[in-house]
């Protein structure tokens, strides 16, 4: 099977991803689907006139039978986050999309590998999960793969070090009740805590600045895209090529740290058939504690969707 990528929702996130792909040149075909039909012949004119720039990959306008030689799926359709909202507040919306195209890509390929990016993406990736138990390996939502970037992006900054270097992870939620792992946190191999001094409060300013990233990023163009997009390449990258990389997908917690029926983000193995493994984690009781606290914000906002 060829490296065949479809991506549903052609709008912010779904074009710069596709732009992302090209500009990498390892994905043989790239279909789009999207509703607004007038957006989505505009978009594919505009990346295919990219190619020529990039290499070769073939573009086009998709619909659900794309799905079925596809080895990626990626979900960015929906309602995004307008200023004062929250991500929690896109939720009815965006999960009615979701229960409605998760069949259509099961039905056409069984063995898709699905990324969920749309918001809420830990109760959409849990809804989708749900649905498809049996495919739960090959089910997985971007989760805090973004906000981990940022993360290391500012610790990166801060201790005039590449963040390739910098290996910090936030957990939890994509969203406000997420956190950081500082116990676990090192650059190179060397304890993020010996190789730099910073203060309890210039870690709570950095976790901040990342954690809050989306709202600044919003109130001043509307939209995040090129940190995703530069995610979602690697992610797929990932998967096509069974690079067995590290990311904090959102997934199933599945009892860890004693949550359950929930999916939210914690470091995860990706390769071919999703995801691979699940490490095990030595956190603090506190981080544990904060864990928790997230899932239940998780728990709860899946709740009042049945209300
Ligand atoms: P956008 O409004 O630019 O694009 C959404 C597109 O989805 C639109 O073109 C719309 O026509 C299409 N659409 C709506 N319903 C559809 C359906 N049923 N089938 C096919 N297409 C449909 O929004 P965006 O900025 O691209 O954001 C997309 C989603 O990604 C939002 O939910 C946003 O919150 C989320 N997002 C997630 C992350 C993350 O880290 N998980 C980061 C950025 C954005």
């Amino acid at each position: 099977m060829k490296n065949k990528v479809t991506i549903i929702g052609a709008g912010m996130v779904g074009s710069t991803t596709a732009f992302g792909l090209v500009a990498a040149n390892f994905t043989e075909e790239i279909a789009i689907i999207d509703i607004n039909n007038k957006l989505l012949k505009a978009q594919v004119m505009d990346l295919q006139q990219s190619v020529p720039f990039w290499g070769y990959t073939h573009i086009k306008e998709g619909n659900y039978k794309d799905v079925k030689d596809s080895k990626v799926v990626i979900i960015t359709c929906g309602s995004a986050q307008k200023e004062g909202e929250t991500r929690i507040d896109l939720l009815s919306k965006n999960a009615k999309i979701v229960k409605e195209i998760m069949p259509k890509i099961f039905s056409e390929n069984p063995s898709a590998i699905v990324i969920i990016v749309t918001n809420p993406v830990d109760i959409l990736t849990n809804i989708a999960i749900k649905m498809f138990p049996k495919k739960e390996q090959q089910i997985f939502g971007s989760g805090t793969t973004l906000d981990t970037a940022r993360l290391r992006f500012l610790l990166g900054e801060k201790m005039s070090v590449n963040p390739k270097s910098v290996h910090a992870y936030i957990v939890g939620e994509h969203g406000d009740s997420e956190l950081v792992l500082w116990s676990t946190a090192t650059v190179g191999s060397t304890a993020l805590d010996l190789f730099y001094k910073l203060s309890q409060k210039e870690k709570q300013i950095i976790f901040e600045k990342a954690k809050n990233s989306a709202y600044a990023i919003i109130a001043g163009k509307q939209s995040t895209y090129y940190a995703i997009a530069a995610a979602l390449v690697k992610l797929t990258k990932s998967v096509l090529f069974d690079k067995k990389t590290v990311y904090t997908v959102s997934h199933t917690a599945d009892g860890r740290f004693g949550i359950h029926n929930i999916s939210l983000s914690l470091p995860a193995v990706i390769g071919a058939k999703g995801v691979i493994k699940e490490p095990h984690l030595k956190i603090t009781a506190d981080e544990k504690r904060l864990l928790r606290q997230s899932a239940a914000v998780l728990n709860k906002a899946e709740k009042s969707l049945l209300l």
